[in-house]
C-alpha cells in the first residue's frame, strides 16, 4: 500500500524499495560551486569513498561519480550551485541483509541559498545532546537525531544546534563545524571526538595558518563555548558563518567578530 492506495508488488517503483529509506544504508555528500566552479570536488569525493567503505558499500568507481557530478552541473548551468548525491546498497526486499544488491546514485543540483545575512548579522545557537552513533566520520544517511536537533534549535528561534555528548563537551554543529575563539586562538574539537571530518573546517586551519592564528583542537564545555570571545559555525553551503548567541547569552556584542570576519576574507581566497 503506498499511502491510501494498493499497489501490486511488481508496480511498485524501486525507489521506495531503496535501503536507504528503510534503513537509512547509505553514505552521502553536499558540495557546492562559487561562480561557476565547484569547489573541493577532490576532497568531497576521497571523504565519500571514506563513507562508502565505512558502511562497506565495495566496488563504487569514484571516477564515474566524479564524472556524474560534472555531468550533472554542467547540464544544470547553475553558477552558485549546492550538489548533494548519495549512494544506498541497494533496493530489495525489506531485509537487513539483502541478495544481490545493486547500489543506487541519486544527485540533485539546487540554487544555493542567500546566506549573505546570517554573515553580516551572525547567527543564535541553542545546545541540544548528542544522541547521534559512534561513526560520525561516515557521512551516513542516518539523520535522525540531527534532524531532532535541528527542529529544537527552531523552536528555539536559533540557526543551528550544537551538540553536547555524554561527558558535556561539544562535538559538533548538526549540520555544521563548531569553532570558537578565546585568548586570540582558534578551539575546535579535535576530528578524534566523534565529529564528520569537516572540508570547511579543513579550510578554515588553513586560513588560520595563513593568517597565523594559533589552532588549539580540544572540545570545549557548553559553559566554556558560551564565554568564548568570538564563536563560528562552519559548513560547505555556507563556508564561516559568525555566531552572536549562544544559549541566550550575548557573543562578541551580538557582533561578528574581528578575527572570524577575517578568517571569513581569507577563506574567501580560496572560493573566489
Ligand atoms: N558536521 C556535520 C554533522 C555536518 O552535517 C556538516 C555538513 O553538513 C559539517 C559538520 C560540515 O561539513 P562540511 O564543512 O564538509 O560541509
Amino acid at each position: 500500500m503506498i499511502n491510501d492506495e494498493i499497489v501490486d508488488m511488481d508496480k511498485v517503483h524501486p525507489a521506495l524499495l531503496d535501503r536507504g529509506l528503510y534503513f537509512g544504508d547509505g553514505v552521502y555528500e553536499v558540495l557546492r560551486s562559487y561562480n561557476g566552479k565547484i569547489f573541493a570536488l577532490d576532497e568531497h569525493l576521497k571523504r565519500f569513498l571514506n563513507s562508502l567503505a565505512g558502511i562497506e558499500i565495495n566496488g563504487i568507481d569514484i571516477s564515474r561519480v566524479r564524472q556524474n557530478v560534472l555531468m550533472a552541473f554542467d547540464s544544470a548551468k547553475i553558477k552558485n550551485a549546492k550538489i548533494y548525491f548519495h549512494i544506498t546498497r541497494g533496493s530489495g526486499p525489506r531485509d537487513h541483509i539483502g541478495k544481490d544488491l545493486k547500489p543506487n546514485f541519486f544527485l540533485t543540483i539546487s540554487e544555493i541559498g542567500d546566506y549573505s545575512k546570517s554573515k553580516t548579522d551572525g547567527v543564535a545557537v541553542s545546545t541540544y545532546p548528542d544522541l547521534r552513533w559512534k561513526k560520525c566520520w561516515i557521512k551516513s544517511l542516518n539523520l535522525l537525531p540531527n534532524v531532532l536537533a535541528k527542529m529544537d534549535a527552531a523552536k528555539k528561534g536559533c540557526d543551528e544546534s550544537i551538540l553536547v555528548d555524554e561527558s558535556g563537551l561539544i562535538t559538533e554543529g548538526s549540520s555544521s563545524a563548531f569553532f570558537a575563539i578565546i585568548d586570540r586562538a582558534i578551539h575546535t574539537a579535535p576530528t578524534t571526538a566523534n565529529i564528520l571530518s569537516s572540508i570547511t573546517r579543513k579550510f578554515t586551519v588553513i586560513a588560520a595558518q595563513n593568517l597565523g592564528i594559533r589552532i588549539v583542537e580540544k572540545s570545549l564545555t557548553a559553559n566554556q563555548a558560551a564565554g568564548a570571545d568570538e564563536l563560528f559555525l562552519g559548513v560547505t553551503t555556507k563556508d564561516i558563518i559568525p555566531v552572536v548567541k549562544f544559549d541566550g547569552q550575548t557573543i562578541s556584542n551580538s557582533k561578528p567578530g574581528q578575527i572570524t570576519k577575517k578568517l571569513i576574507a581569507e577563506f574567501s581566497k580560496f572560493t573566489g
